[in-house]
């Protein structure tokens, strides 16, 4: 019997992590990710950066993988496998995906960040991309600054930033 509450205290726990980290991602207005398993015989290493002239944009994902037709660009990260894709590595994959559309004119249906133990597939939605422009939008004015400061005050959004080693404005 003991076991049997144990089992559901797990699930129960298991339920409430879930449904916690669902709510902070909704808050941060972006996708969470889906756990995906990827196949990497398929993946093609890609030799040179990708480049927009309209945004000044440039980047070069670890990989690319042709599939149906379409490209899906990889990011390959070391480290800790985190519950949910950082919100900056999203941004990351986000940007691959743009530099994709722009360079091979095929939109790709989603991105996919490599960790140790686990992939993710980010949806390349109209509104991660637009989340996107807004984001590199705002770095290019913070650009022109000589001091740049936290814009937030939300603990959660430090938590799953990838930046927060190296932060002295974290929250947590
Ligand atoms: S850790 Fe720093 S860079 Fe990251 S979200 Fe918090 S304040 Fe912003």
């Amino acid at each position: 019997m003991t076991s049997l509450y144990l089992a559901l205290a797990i699930l129960l726990a298991a339920v409430v992590l879930f449904v916690v980290a669902a709510r902070q991602r909704r808050a941060a207005g972006l996708p969470g990710g889906r756990v995906v398993y990827t196949d990497t015989r398929g993946w093609g290493r890609v030799e040179k950066p990708l480049y927009d002239s309209e945004l000044g944009l440039t980047g070069k994902p670890d990989y690319l993988i042709e599939k149906d037709g379409g490209l899906i660009p990889v990011e390959v990260k070391t480290g800790r496998t985190p519950e949910a894709p950082y919100d900056s590595h999203i941004f990351q994959v986000a940007a691959y995906c743009y530099l994709v559309e722009k360079s091979f004119g095929k939109r790709p249906t989603h991105g996919i960040i490599h960790y140790s133990s686990r992939d993710f597939a980010v949806d390349y939605t109209p509104e991660l991309e637009s989340a996107l422009l807004d984001l590199l939008a705002r770095i290019r004015m913070d650009e022109s600054r000589a001091e740049v400061h936290r814009s937030h005050e939300q603990e959660h959004r430090c938590r799953r930033c990838g930046f927060r080693e190296m932060c002295d404005e974290r929250l947590t």
